[in-house]
């Protein structure tokens, strides 16, 4: 089995509580209660430091909610991470408007995290209110008002389209609402129901794939006009914003996971830690899996390819001791002429029309 050689750069951070659940929601999360966070607070810093982590270029605090803690648990976990951080590191820290509140800006800008990432999910009151969500477009502009005078540049900003009642008007008025906060990134996924949503309870249905691929050559049009990069499917940056954590995961690359229901890739192993929080304070792995040579490259692909300038073909060689465009000639030919990929150079890449179905080319590719 192959394994690599080199240094974990990357640390993620699960914080599982919110404030209230929101209707489509699938993530692993429970309401906010400051007995479970204490106790968890102090379970997660026991975890991190069993890794003996050192130093990382990129730390991503995500949710849940992270500001859900109160400020005295809020800084425990910012004071346990920012020593880990190199210098010149991006640290990012998800925040939802409700509960980013001055102090906790100040105390995100005192450890240096210094990329924030702020779910807005919609810029309408009434489909933020059908989503499940308790804040205003007028609280989004606040909050990043105020995160901009504390000396925050680098912030995302989260949208979902795609969902009933969600019209290609309201998604270009979204768009614009979007655009006027001016931050340097831009997140929108099409909404997906998952079986463990209220939603999914509900009847709740998804865009049918020729209205979505509508929404979303609008959001591309839009984005790219205003100089935003497309640099993954649902990633838009100005340069130099791009997320370098999540670049972590799309390259395919090892990192460490800490928190209830966090996956890690390391040694390559992928492990997923308990979603139990009773078992997650006394045992965090729930489970591991080896990965192979054929699921390594099948991830490499599925990962790699979701960036738009694809993967670097000596990359793939490094890593596999084969060259991809020998090991897959028939399959890559097909694609090139079909128009769903190109090939220039030392890169392989999936052009606009491969990217909306790529996991059919991955299929198709492993003959699945
Ligand atoms: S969408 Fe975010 S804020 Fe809403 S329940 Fe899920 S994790 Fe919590």
């Amino acid at each position: 089995m192959f394994k690599e050689d080199k240094k974990v750069n990357s640390l993620y951070v699960h914080i599982p509580f919110c404030n209230h659940i929101c209707e489509y929601c699938d993530f692993v999360k429970l309401i906010y209660n400051e007995e479970f966070a204490k106790d968890y607070v102090d379970s997660l810093i026991k975890e991190i430091r069993s890794y003996n982590i050192g130093k990382v270029n990129t730390i991503y605090i995500g949710g849940g909610t992270p500001t859900s803690l109160n400020i005295d648990l809020f800084e425990k976990v910012l004071s346990e991470l920012s020593p880990k951080l190199n210098d010149g590191g991006e640290f990012t820290c998800e925040a939802n408007v409700e509960s980013l509140n001055k102090d906790k800006l100040l105390l995100l800008k005192k450890y240096g995290v210094n990329r924030l990432s702020i779910g807005v999910e919609s810029t309408h009151d009434d489909l933020l209110k059908f989503l499940g969500r308790h804040h205003t477009f007028s609280d989004v502009k606040t909050c990043i008002k105020l995160a901009k005078e504390i000396g925050f540049k680098n912030i995302n900003v989260d949208l979902i389209y795609g969902y009933k009642g969600h019209t290609l008007k309201l998604l270009k008025e979204d768009l614009e609402n979007i655009l006027s906060l001016d931050t340097p990134h831009i997140s929108i996924y099409s909404l997906i129901v998952d079986k463990g949503s209220i939603f999914y309870n509900k009847g709740v249905t998804e865009q049918d794939s020729d209205e979505s691929r509508e929404y979303y050559d609008l959001i591309l049009k839009t984005l790219r006009e205003h100089g935003y990069k497309r640099y993954e499917i649902s990633n838009f940056a100005k340069p130099g914003y791009e997320s370098r954590h999540n670049l972590t995961y799309w390259r395919d690359e090892e990192y460490y996971g800490v928190g209830l229901g966090a996956n890690g890739y390391l040694n390559g192993e992928r492990y997923a830690n308990s979603k139990s929080l009773y078992i997650y304070n006394k045992e965090y792995k729930a489970e591991s899996e080896v990965i192979t040579d054929e699921m390594a490259k099948e991830e490499f692909l599925l990962t790699n390819l979701r960036l738009e300038d694809g993967f670097l073909l000596p990359r793939y060689k490094d890593r596999f001791g084969i060259d991809f465009l020998e090991e897959h000639k028939e399959a890559i030919t097909k694609l090139v002429k079909n128009g769903y990929a190109s090939i220039d150079e030392n890169n392989f890449r999936l052009t606009d029309d491969g990217l909306m179905i790529i996991d059919s080319l991955i299929l198709d590719l492993f003959n699945k």
